[in-house]
């Protein structure tokens, strides 16, 4: 195949990445070199180096420049430093880049690699920038912690709308959004009600919804069943590592960070310095990334044909150190042989897996803005930190009733969501982190006016206020949760 010009090559940036990254991006370059890839790679300095010469996200200001110029992003895994307060690179990228979807495929390669699941073809589509990832975490009093899971209607209706696009695209049938809806009904709930409205757009995919756990469960039991998953961002990362694990294929796999502008394709696996240096290390999972960054820049044929090959040279029994089986295997290689093994199949097509057909598709899936729904403020949580004598909620209880200005009443007081007062139970377990929630007696609008009231009053109290949750309503529909046993 004949070189095309440097000018009608699609710029690419590429990380080498440390530990295995150098090996294995070389050979991936090589496959897309022979391949006729017309991309013209940008190198950029980031990982190891760059944290230790002083960038605690482990990316220097020049790397940034290069990778919002291009539209994609090839990377090798690179190696966090432990200790030191090092931010992990990529979540950096993802979020300053708005990298909003993760699409993770996992297909089993039985019997040439051994899975029991030979008919495990899923693709995870995980929301990537919100849920407990945005890292908002305090600590409030002596015993308790707390992190913030923070959903967006806009979030989730773009990821939502994305797996949709996305079965659409490459002729899915079906999607499964997966929740915990029944214990987080405002969060998960939104996300799973987000998706029954645009599971509505698309009226020739099946749509269906699943609790977290047997989800999961089912995953590693039954993954035939599933085709695209849609899912929040700590859900998508354990059921991602489930469906690698169950395909028998970590080292195989890889993954696609999508944003508006910018994407970055990479290997599902770490830097794996334990072998870092000694050529065994198995390209395979960067391939795969780089098979979907093709198709994202609309190189599908070319993409096809790498992973045509790349099946070719399974089936052959070509194998690496981490899928060599013996009696399943023909031959144990080490990384540049394989590379030159996939090379010479260029051309080829498996006969027994299942061919690759990718097909070109731009996927845009532009954020919403919702209206603005009437809010009404009813009340407010206000939590303590709270530790006198025997920690007895009635004793709080009553400071708190004697606190209680004009215009307000205590309604409850819980710890650790359970409604400890009034009318709690002995066996309830009291820490120093109480949240009472007050409202106005008559149901009448309040507003921060009354709370700063409100909060005047318990400060002259002597209460150790540590934070507020305002309590609303939204079109007349509650925005907070009850308390167990409110
Ligand atoms: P790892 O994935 O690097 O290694 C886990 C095990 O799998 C090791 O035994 C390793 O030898 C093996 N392995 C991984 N990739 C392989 C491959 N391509 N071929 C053959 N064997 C392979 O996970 P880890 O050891 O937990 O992490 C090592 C480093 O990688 C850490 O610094 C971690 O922060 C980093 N990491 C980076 C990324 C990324 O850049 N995307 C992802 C995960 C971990």
């Amino acid at each position: 195949m004949l070189p095309s010009p440097a000018s009608q090559k699609t710029p690419v940036t590429v990380a080498y990445g440390d530990g295995i990254g150098p090996e294995i991006m070389e050979s991936v370059l090589r496959i897309l070199e022979a391949a006729g890839a017309p991309l013209d790679y940008q190198v950029v300095e980031i990982g190891e180096k760059a944290y230790l010469s002083g960038h605690t996200s482990g990316i220097p200001s020049e790397a940034w420049d290069t990778i919002r110029r291009n539209k994609a992003f090839l990377k090798a895994p690179i190696t966090t430093p432990q200790g030191g307060g090092y931010k992990s690179l990529n979540v950096t990228i993802r979020k300053s880049l708005g990298l909003y979807a993760n699409v993770r495929p996992t297909t089993s390669y039985a019997p040439f690699v051994s899975s029991p699941h030979s008919g495990m073809d899923l693709v995870i589509v995980r929301e990537n920038e919100e849920d407990l990832y945005a890292g908002i975490e305090h600590r409030q009093t002596a015993e308790v912690t707390q992190v913030l899971k923070l959903i967006t209607r806009p979030g989730s209706e773009r990821i939502i709308r994305y797996a949709f696009e996305y079965a659409q695209a490459y002729g899915r049938r079906k999607v499964t959004c997966m929740t915990k809806d029944n214990i987080m009904k405002h969060t998960d709930g939104l996300f799973h009600k987000a998706f029954e409205e645009v599971a509505k757009e698309y009226p020739s995919i099946e749509s269906e919804h699943h609790i977290i756990d047997i989800g999961a469960a089912r995953v590693a039991a039954q993954p035939e069943m599933f085709d695209v998953i849609v899912t929040l961002n700590l859900y998508g990362d354990i059921i991602s590592d489930i469906a690698s694990q169950v395909a028998g294929s970590v080292g195989l796999a890889g993954s696609a960070n999508i944003g508006s502008t910018v994407s970055m394709f990479e290997a599902v696996h770490g830097s794996a310095p334990d072998i870092a240096g000694k050529d065994v290390a198995n390209p395979s999972g960067l391939l795969q990334g780089a098979a979907q960054m093709l198709v994202h820049l609309g190189h599908a044929d070319i993409a096809g044909t790498i992973t045509n090959a790349w099946l070719s040279t399974l089936e052959a029994g070509i194998h690496t150190a981490d899928v060599y089986r013996s009696g399943l295997s023909e031959r144990e290689v080490g990384t540049r042989a394989f590379t030159d093994a996939v090379i010479e199949r260029l051309g080829q097509t498996p006969s027994m897996l299942k061919p690759a057909a990718y097909r070109n598709a731009t996927i845009s899936v532009p954020p919403v803005r919702n209206s603005t729904p009437e809010k009404v403020l009813e009340g407010v949580d206000v939590f303590l930190d709270w530790s006198d004598g025997d920690r007895h909620p009635d004793r709080l209880g009553a400071l708190l009733e004697s606190a209680c200005p004009e215009g307000w009443k205590l309604k409850m007081i819980t710890n650790r969501g359970v409604k400890v007062y009034p009318g709690g139970l002995p066996e309830t377990f009291w820490t120093d982190h109480w949240r009472c929630r007050f409202i106005s007696p008559d149901g009448g609008d309040l507003d921060f006016g009354d709370i700063l009231r409100l909060l005047t009053s318990l400060h002259g109290a002597s209460c150790d206020v540590i934070k507020t949750e305002h309590l609303y309503t939204f079109d007349g529909e509650r925005g907070y949760s009850l308390g167990q046993g409110e």
